[in-house]
């Protein structure tokens, strides 16, 4: 039996090797020297949020200290961490100058979901890592008390209000949402989202609320969307999921009454037989939300508990890039 941290290591966007160094945040000395030195590695976020992947198509393209005061001297470097000698840094640049960097090097601009399925994990959850933050520090301009302007602090971690009178500091936030896949005996709970395809399911999710346990969360997003009263339930794994700000906490569970009365957030939710799912994903009338996510983690775990089936062997996607090393 796996336990959590290893689940949550084969999702996407995890499995970062970063020593973050938060004890260096606030030593101005430290980031000055390391900001600077040959060891330093910038990776670039244009504000679309799209990076640079390298002309060799196998990973990203980064910046190294020359490039940077080439293309970007203006930009405040955010100081992520370390790994292999180098120190990383996110360098937020607009449009033209990612455009300009691409043109001259060879690389091609990159999102995020792309590299979750074609990057190595390092450069995947690097990305995710650093487009969570830069999204924090685009929409974090503002204090929420008194409205003054915000200064950022702590190598890009900390914005602090400018007000004397104020000062209150913000972090970067991470939004919470759990994500469930609720059983029945030999059947598991689905649903289809109003804008999806037809024949596409997911699992169940939803964002934890104030006052609530992860657990309570589970018990009424599935209520509220289907209806399906859960009972006991369990953490799988979780995986950060910077679209724009959450982190999605995976659940097994199993359902206490299993009637359907659909709510007003999906088209759909229905139970599925195991032979229903083999079937419809072999015949492909039946789709799934991609290996990159939880929902397909949580799919492949409850088919291979209920009926020692791989889910891989079944779909026609390839799995990312993470699965496969
Ligand atoms: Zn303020």
């Amino acid at each position: 039996m796996q336990s959590s941290s290893v689940r949550s290591r084969h999702n996407a966007f995890t499995a970062l090797e970063l020593d973050r160094g938060s004890e260096h945040r606030d030593d101005s000395v430290w980031l000055a020297e390391h900001r600077d030195a040959p060891t330093a590695r910038y990776l670039i976020l244009s504000v679309d949020g799209r990076a640079l992947l390298a002309a060799d198509r196998r990973r990203l393209h980064e910046f190294n200290v020359v490039e940077r005061g080439r293309f970007a001297p203006g930009a405040a470097p955010s100081f992520l961490g370390s790994a292999s000698g180098s120190d990383y840094f996110l360098l937020c640049v607009d449009d033209a100058v990612a455009a300009n960097a691409a043109a001259e090097t060879g690389a091609v601009a990159l999102d995020l979901r792309s590299a979750g399925a074609s990057l190595p994990a390092f450069d995947a959850g690097l990305f995710a890592y650093a487009r969570g933050l830069a999204h924090w520090q685009q929409r974090t301009r503002f204090c929420p008390a008194c409205a003054a302007p915000l200064k950022f602090e702590a190598g890009g971690h900390r914005a602090k209000c400018t007000n004397p009178q104020c000062g209150i500091e913000q972090f970067p936030r991470t939004d919470p949402a759990i994500i469930v896949i609720v059983g029945d005996g030999d059947r598991c709970l689905l649903g289809r989202g109003h804008a999806w395809p037809e024949q596409r399911y997911s699992t169940l999710a939803g964002f934890v609320e104030p006052g609530e346990t992860l657990e309570d969360a589970v018990r009424r997003e599935v209520l509220e969307e289907s209806g399906v009263r859960v009972g006991e339930c369990d953490y799988h794994s979780s995986q950060p999921w910077p679209f724009p700000a959450s982190i999605m906490l995976g659940f097994t569970a199993q359902a206490e009454d299993a009637t359907i009365h659909l709510g007003t957030e999906l088209a759909e939710a229905r139970w599925f037989s195991v032979d229903e799912l083999v079937d419809g994903l072999k015949a492909r009338t039946l789709g799934l939300s991609s290996p990159l996510s939880v929902s397909y983690r949580l799919i492949e775990y409850w088919l291979r508990q209920t009926a020692g089936l791989e889910l891989a062997a079944l779909t026609h996607d390839d799995p990312p890039a993470i699965m496969r090393r």
